[in-house]
């Protein structure tokens, strides 16, 4: 993955219908400089096989364009924090292969839902996550960086709490292949208020404590259709939603992050969608950052 200099790295969720490289093309179009994609159906458990073809084109692709930085994200349906035995084990195999797929393709980084306890009770799923990651990360010798997404808290999700998200951390033997998705919807909705400039230092001196800055690897840039610690998942346009505008400025001028890809998830989304979400986000940037960015 190219990686030189700072740059803003902003884009959205790409399709792969048609072939990988079609996501290149498509976030191409509309100035994106980095993109998510799913390597697969983000509905099905089974995965067309990866052949060359496929890698040669995508890699081409991404080399003559302006992408500087993919991130993967792994179908919803795993649950590896599931009591349900076989749905348990059915997910870290589809988990297994998603890591291979991605060094595959040379994806730097590959987002998964923490998992749902279904009623067991969080703890025990936050254990039989761990469990399921090192059995995942033994004998691992990939590039691509696994990045647990802090959740809304919807249903019986975990990992809504930088607490969760720092125990499943802690007790990763093989650390250097695990990271963290920062998603602001997700956080909004589980109760983090960074609205303002002193909540916004307060929630990322939380994050380091718990976490570790070095540990976010990946953002999701969503606004909120629900109100503060709501629990529920509902993405919405920039600035449309209930988290705002100044949220998204904080975070985008926060030099701390200008290497950290940030990737659009709003709702509906459309190339023309995603246009407008990123020129929203460019407008919020400072003339510093810009300069930082040679985004003038
Ligand atoms: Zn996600
Ligand atoms: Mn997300
Ligand atoms: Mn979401």
């Amino acid at each position: 993955m190219k990686k030189e200099k700072t740059r803003l790295l902003l884009g959205g969720h790409m399709s792969i219908a048609g072939g990988f490289y079609k996501a290149i093309e498509a976030g191409e179009s509309i100035g994106c400089t980095a993109i998510q994609i799913f390597t697969r159906s983000n509905r099905q458990w089974k995965a067309k096989a990866i052949v060359q073809k496929d890698i040669d084109a995508f890699k081409e692709a991404l080399k003559n364009s302006n992408i500087h930085s993919v991130v993967a994200h792994v179908p919803y349906l795993i649950n590896i924090g599931s009591p349900v035995a076989k749905t348990r084990h059915a997910s870290l195999a589809v988990l297994k292969e998603e890591l291979k797929r991605c060094n595959v393709l040379g994806i730097s980084y590959l987002v998964l839902h923490p998992g749902s306890h279904l009623g067991e009770g969080e703890e025990k799923c936050l254990d039989r996550i761990v469990k399921g990651l090192n059995s995942i990360f033994d004998g691992y010798t990939g590039k691509t960086i696994l990045c647990l997404e802090n959740m809304a808290g919807q249903g019986t999700n975990v990992g809504y709490t930088f607490e969760q998200l720092g125990y499943i951390l802690k007790n990763i033997k093989n650390k250097k292949h695990i990271g963290v998705c920062f998603d602001t919807c997700h956080a909004f909705a589980a109760g983090y208020d960074f609205r303002k400039s002193e909540d916004y230092e307060a929630m990322w001196k939380e994050f380091a404590k718990k976490i570790g800055l070095r540990k976010l690897k990946v953002i999701h840039l969503n606004d909120s259709k629900r109100e503060l610690g709501a629990r529920v998942d509902r993405h919405e346009d920039i600035g449309e939603g209930k988290l705002g505008r100044e949220a998204f400025r904080l975070l985008c001028n926060d030099q701390r992050f200008f290497n950290v890809p940030k990737i659009l998830e709003t709702p509906k989304p459309t190339l023309e969608k995603y246009a407008k979400n990123m020129e929203k986000i460019k407008r919020l940037l400072s003339e510093e950052t810009k300069k930082l960015l040679n985004e003038s």
